[in-house]
């Protein structure tokens, strides 16, 4: 027997366009945790079907925590090109 928290995570709807369509795709996404950012490849994910809109699963997303949390070695490091947008204009 499935809990209620186990049946609601089964359920899908888009909170961007209500449709309950998806399917299940893997993203790489960047967290920030206290100033620091973290690169995570190969997370699951639901993807709506009608915008494309992600939607982490609240297991996934505690998963995640806590192995940002935890004394886990990171499989690579790598650096990253910081833009502030607005870009500046060129007045020549
Ligand atoms: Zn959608």
């Amino acid at each position: 027997m499935k809990s209620l928290a186990e049946i609601q995570q089964m359920m899908f709807k888009c909170h961007v366009c209500n449709s309950e369509e998806f399917h299940q795709a893997l993203v790489s996404e960047i967290f920030q945790i206290e100033g620091k950012f973290y690169l995570v490849e190969q997370i699951p994910v639901r993807v709506c079907s009608r915008c494309g809109e992600e939607v982490f699963s609240r297991e996934t997303t505690e998963r995640i925590r806590v192995m940002l949390h935890s004394e886990l070695k990171p499989i690579k490091s790598i650096s990253v090109d910081v833009f502030a947008y607005p870009p500046e204009s060129k007045a020549s």
